[in-house]
């Protein structure tokens, strides 16, 4: 798709996006968005805009993206998550409902959206990313032309009030008082949270029996109950083989390998196959009434 096609898009969802600054309303003008107030925003020669007139996350790099997207599409490891989510929103907009606007909140390279949409067929699911990586979402808009791709700050989110039926929060910091702001009066928030095996391999690998990191000091979904009324709570716990390449892959795209010794890296790196554990929970959840 090439940029004309996606202002085009753009302009077809204007009515969603709003300044992030100042939250005016905001006109499509010569390859830019402008809003009422002056503030302008860029639409990418890939096909994404970039709502942050400052640098973004550049922790995460390109080559982490990669890996990420090569996990996420080629492993297998979160098949089930998707198929599991992509149910989620088919029963629970069973009725009569043809489509849907869903935002995918820190959605890195897309992967997980993309996936997630490709699995629902009914109802047709419109995608929007928005992530503070400019890296991500660069990738995110290349590989995947059909959603709506926004570098953005979830705090300050470049959206109108009550405009998404679905908000996906993946293995990500959830901002909820947002989450409130921008969901539908009959929509849903699906969050995914780790549970104490996601990816212990990894983590057994990578630290000594001592510096093991743990994954969570208050249950996600203790917080997750003070802002949404709680509609399901779902575990997808498996194990899945991998193969060396994607053992590889999947060290170099977690964060854990950022402090942990290079020689355990290398070493979990260069197994010929390993089962990896995925442990996850999903909390479904509306606003209350
Ligand atoms: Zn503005």
């Amino acid at each position: 798709m090439n940029k004309q096609k996606k202002m085009e898009s753009v302009q077809q969802h204007i009515a969603a996006i709003c300044c992030p600054y100042c939250r005016r309303s905001l006109q499509v003008k010569n390859g830019s968005l402008i809003c009422t107030d002056g503030h302008t925003f860029d639409l990418a020669r890939q096909g994404y805009v970039n709502m942050l007139n400052r640098p973004g996350n550049q922790q995460y790099d390109k080559r982490l993206f990669m890996a990420r997207q090569e996990i996420i599409t080629a492993s297998g490891l979160y098949d089930v998550l998707h198929q599991k989510i992509a149910k989620v929103v088919k029963e629970y907009f069973a009725a009569g409902r043809s489509s849907l606007f869903m935002l995918d909140a820190g959605c890195g390279e897309g992967s997980h959206l993309q996936r997630i949409i490709e699995r629902s067929q009914q109802p047709v699911i419109t995608g929007v990313g928005l992530d503070l990586s400019k890296e991500g979402i660069k990738l995110a808009a290349q590989s995947y032309k059909e959603p709506l791709w926004f570098v953005g700050d979830l705090a300050k989110s470049p959206f109108t009030d009550g405009v998404f039926d679905a908000i996906l929060n993946i293995l990500s910091p959830a901002n909820y008082k947002e989450f409130q702001r921008l969901l539908a009066p009959d929509g849903i928030v699906i969050k995914v949270v780790p549970r104490q095996n996601y990816l212990k391999e990894l983590r057994e690998a990578l630290f000594m029996e001592t510096e093991k990191k743990v994954y969570r000091k208050q249950s996600p979904a203790h917080r997750f109950k003070e802002h949404f009324e709680l509609v399901d709570v779902m575990d997808v716990s498996h194990v899945t083989s991998l193969n060396q390449a994607h053992l590889s892959q999947l060290a170099l795209m977690s964060p854990l390998s950022w402090t942990a010794e290079r020689e355990r890296i290398v070493r979990f790196s260069e197994r010929e196959t390993a089962g990896i554990t995925i442990d996850l929970e999903i909390l479904v959840g509306r606003l209350k009434g």
